[in-house]
């Protein structure tokens, strides 16, 4: 790709270039290429691009180069179409915003009482992100104020559709000022998509991206093994295969047990994830998952049901599902961001119609057989670069993101470029950092108080 494709070609604020870089944000998406300067000039845009192309980055980073975090009103406002999504473009916001200083992001959706979230907006709420239902309850019910907002953006606006939101999105836009600018972005782009593109932008940019997307590509392969050699051979796909993040599907929980304790006793970095854990341990293990504290997720398909855990590098199948379909839900998570994606499913010999099943039903995969063999040098991707340290503070006690990075980078002991993903949660917080400089960063957040306060800091292993 060429230098164009870098952020540090267009016109951001330092803090936001300087924090791509430490995200490994190294070029722009294709929708973020063409997009992003045309936002930055203010335009309206109607963008059109897959899912997994990093839309959300696109309108953030727009929204965040004139963030003045000293104002407390609302900047900008985004609407998406169910609460995960929007918990999800929020997340993304919070570490796009983490080098400058105190920008407040919120998420307004139903199925949490309105009251903290009342409390949230008089405090001062500089993003908000919410469902139209529950930002239009806040709209009618003057809680959230709109004067001073000056970008809205609807993000995947056909499912909105889909969902029977237009009234209710309009409802919204016509409390909004009328010099704003208008984003919406859309996978898919239906009759409804036009007329509401009409109704609310002023002289739109029409962006197709979907034809120049290096499509999220994903090669599969399948390879026959033995009943009894099934979990030596899943690790010689892993040591053959893996990438950063990779999922494992298995059909049992007794599986997943079985693969993760098989897993571990290999030195693989490996975590389970299924039915029968609590809320906190499922939130635990998605983060520590995707901050790469761990490089091998081990899930049943009812338990991955709904997990935003976005794109993994591979995905690796211990046994086929025996629906076709749950093959491509599967595979479907891996692919991220133009990178190739990679899946690999062992087959016994009598699970060969499986394979067959799923080739008849849809014709265009192509899964190719893969010899699997003990690999040399087995990838160094299995071994996890970082370690989760957990602190006893959350939002509860007005911690952010960079409150936990300044604390440690502070004494210059550690440079920021070694503290990964920060999930400030209600009670507590997880912070990813280099192995290598984790000793110090427990010993620097459990000695130097943080807004004055002192937390416990733990490490997660
Ligand atoms: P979309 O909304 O288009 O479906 P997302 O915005 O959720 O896609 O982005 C998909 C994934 O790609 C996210 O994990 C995001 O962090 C990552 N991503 C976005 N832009 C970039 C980039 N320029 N470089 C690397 N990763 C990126
Ligand atoms: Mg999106």
């Amino acid at each position: 790709m060429s230098e164009e494709n870098n952020f540090e070609s267009l016109p951001l604020r330092s803090e936001l270039v300087e924090n791509l870089a430490a995200l490994e944000y190294r070029q722009m998406t294709v929708v973020q290429q063409k997009a992003l300067p045309l936002i930055l000039q203010g335009r309206d845009v109607v963008a059109r691009a897959k899912t997994g192309s990093g839309k959300t980055a696109a309108f953030a980073l727009g929204m965040l180069n004139t963030v003045d975090s000293s104002q407390l009103h609302t900047h900008a406002l985004v609407l998406c179409p169910t609460r995960e999504l929007a918990n999800q473009v929020t997340e993304e916001i919070r570490s796009l915003a983490r080098r400058i200083a105190n920008v407040r992001v919120l998420t307004l959706c139903g199925g949490t009482p309105t009251g903290p979230q009342v409390g949230s907006l008089e405090r001062g709420v500089h993003i908000v992100v919410g469902t139209p239902g529950r930002t239009l309850k806040h709209l009618t019910k003057g809680t959230l104020k709109v004067q001073s907002i000056k970008t809205v953006v609807l993000d995947e606006a056909d499912r909105m559709m889909d969902m029977g939101f237009s009234d209710e999105i309009e409802a919204i836009l016509n409390y909004l000022p009328r010099k704003r600018q208008t984003l919406l972005f859309s996978a898919t782009y239906p009759d409804g998509i036009a007329k509401i593109s009409g109704r609310v932008q002023e002289d739109p940019v029409h962006l197709d991206v979907t034809q120049m997307e290096s499509s999220a590509e994903i090669e599969e392969h399948w390879s026959l093994v033995r009943l009894d050699q099934r979990l030596h051979c899943l690790l010689d796909a892993l040591e053959d295969m893996a990438g950063t993040l990779n999922i494992v599907f298995c059909n049992t929980k007794v599986d997943c047990a079985e693969i993760t304790s098989y897993l571990r006793s290999a030195n693989v970095a490996a975590l389970t994830i299924h039915g029968d854990l609590e809320q906190h341990e499922r939130t635990e293990t998605l983060i520590r998952f995707s901050n790469q504290s761990a490089t091998v997720l081990v899930a049943t398909d009812v338990a991955a049901r709904g997990l935003d855990i976005g794109k993994v590098d591979a995905v690796f199948n211990f046994e086929l599902p025996t629906q076709p379909e749950v093959y491509l839900h599967r595979i479907g998570r891996t692919g991220r961001a133009g990178r190739k994606g990679h899946a690999i499913s062992l087959v016994t010999h009598n699970e060969r119609r499986r394979l067959e099943d799923i080739q008849s039903e849809f014709p265009h995969t192509d899964i190719q057989e893969y010899e699997l063999r003990r690999v040399a040098e087995p990838s160094s991707a299995l071994i996890p670069t970082m370690t989760t340290i957990e602190i006893s503070g959350g939002r509860r006690n007005k911690l952010r993101p960079g409150d936990f990075l300044g604390a440690i980078t502070a004494s210059k002991e550690i440079s920021g470029s070694a503290v990964g993903k920060i999930n400030v949660l209600e009670k507590n917080t997880f912070v990813a950092v280099d192995k290598k400089v984790h000793d110090q960063a427990v010993r620097i957040l459990n000695s130097a108080p943080i807004k004055g306060k002192s937390y416990r800091a733990r490490s997660i292993t």
